[in-house]
């Protein structure tokens, strides 16, 4: 017997069929004898819908935000899983199995006060420790907890995938499934490269690489959770047949196994492809090149809430002025203008240019540890394909390479087939 964590995304729980479908993979864990909690999201475009409600509402006269309350984002937002969380209850015990909803606040998850993207502080997971040993199937709905103002608070989008890991952790679960709508992994977003292999184990390093540099499948802190806490983490399908042969197997199930490096049979140098879109770039041009510049530059930056990632240096002959370019998420464009413009006088730039719609494509695996070319054999690739490189950045497991967004695809191919990832 084990005690497992299910959790099933917007596309699995898109319909009533589907919450039907989802309710016999968990009758399969149940049936088996494991004890199962299983946490879920809001339907598919529901939570997108509320959001547009959300942000369809006129501001608050004086309101000194620019925004709406967030705390009321978040109490919008986060009805989506609490619906499907019933539905879900209902479909199972329709099926015979005990079964109850919990929503954050019940549990509850606490979280920081951070509302419209808060961090899971504790959970208490006594209560459905003692549930689930009497039975009783756990349905959560993700995404959501409860924060210090005693009000509901919402993790950022893709959020549920961080409850599933988080609850794993607290119940002590032997293993966390992520049922999506691919059954696994790929070393690229599969609907962008349909060479794409599927992956058997990836490295938690990698996958936090991964999601970072934007391959949705799992949110970046659920991944970082089941590191910190060595959970067990599986991403697998929640269309396949949930009686297939296999589908039940305790040790091996279908799918990708998020795991420790010394785990990995077969490591390759390059493991994936990730790509983000909606980039922006802003030059500031001929800064006075003296100590404290970049402090004065990413300072106001950093206090307005705003995300820089890749920055180049450029200094002039003489030495004696130098360029500063760097890139924010395409939405905090605006933000990021004004907030440089009004510290210019301390700054001291003479024109400062901006560009949007630019997509970093990055190049992943801890292989890349031990060997020299790698970058190299990118920027050949791109080149052959007359793709112009605006930035670029390195870690130890990454290359990140900043390109026109038009070229985006082409370039996510291109590095999938250089480094021999293409399906066989
Ligand atoms: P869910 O609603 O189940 O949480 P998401 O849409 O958040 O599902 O994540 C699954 C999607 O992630 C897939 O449909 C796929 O297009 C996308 N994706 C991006 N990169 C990858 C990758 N490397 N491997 C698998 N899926 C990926
Ligand atoms: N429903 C939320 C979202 O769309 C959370 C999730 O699906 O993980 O972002
Ligand atoms: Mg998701």
């Amino acid at each position: 017997m084990a005690r497992i964590v299910m959790k099933f995304g917007g596309t699995s729980v898109a319909d009533l069929d589907r919450i039907h479908n989802v309710a016999r993979h968990v009758k399969r864990e149940v049936d088996a004898g494991h004890e199962v909690a299983v946490v879920v999201s809001a339907m598919s475009g529901k939570t997108n819908e509320l959001v547009g409600w959300v942000q369809g509402m006129p501001k608050a006269t004086g309101a000194n935000s620019p925004f709406y309350d967030a705390r009321e984002y978040d109490t919008i937002v986060a009805s989506g899983e609490q619906v499907t969380s019933g539905l879900l209850a209902i479909a199972l015990q329709s099926m015979g199995i005990n079964a109850r909803s919990w929503q954050g606040w019940q549990i509850p998850i606490k979280t920081d006060n951070a509302h419209g993207a808060a961090r899971i502080l504790d959970i208490n997971g006594e209560e459905i420790i003692r549930r689930m040993g009497e039975g009783q199937v756990a349905v959560v709905a993700g995404f959501q907890g409860l924060g210090p103002d005693n009000r509901v608070a919402t993790l950022g989008r893709g959020g549920s995938d961080t409850s599933a890991v988080a609850i794993a952790a607290a119940v002590k679960a032997d293993r966390c499934d992520i049922y999506t709508d691919v059954d696994g992994v790929y070393t690229t977003d599969p609907r962008i490269e349909p060479k794409a292999r599927r992956l058997k184990q990836i490295a938690f390093e990698e996958m936090l690489e991964m999601a970072s540099l934007g391959a949705k499948v799992l949110q970046v802190r659920s991944v970082e959770l089941a590191m910190v806490h060595k959970v067990r983490t599986f991403v697998r399908s929640s269309f396949e047949d949930p009686d297939a042969p296999g589908m039940g197997d305790l040790l091996n199930p279908p799918g990708t196994l998020i795991c420790d490096e010394d785990e990995i049979v077969e490591q390759e140098v390059v493991t994936g492809i990730a790509y983000a879109k909606d980039e922006a770039q802003i030059s500031l041009r001929r800064v006075a090149d003296r100590p404290g510049v970049s402090a004065a530059i990413f300072g106001p930056l950093a206090e307005a809430h705003i995300n820089v990632d890749m920055i180049v240096q450029n200094t002039s002959e003489d030495g004696s002025k130098t360029d500063m370019t760097f890139t924010v998420p395409s939405g905090d464009m605006e933000k990021s203008l004004k907030v440089l413009d009004a510290a210019r006088d301390k700054i001291g730039f003479d024109v400062i240019q901006h560009e949007t719609g630019l997509v970093k494509v990055s190049v992943i695996g801890i292989g890349m540890r031990s060997h020299a070319g790698v970058a190299a054999s990118a920027f050949h690739a791109l080149a052959e394909k007359g793709i112009n490189i605006k930035a670029i950045t390195t870690s130890e497991i990454k290359i990140s390479i900043l390109i026109d967004g038009p070229y985006a695809e082409l370039a996510v191919r291109t590095l999938h087939s250089v480094y021999g990832l293409d399906k066989k």
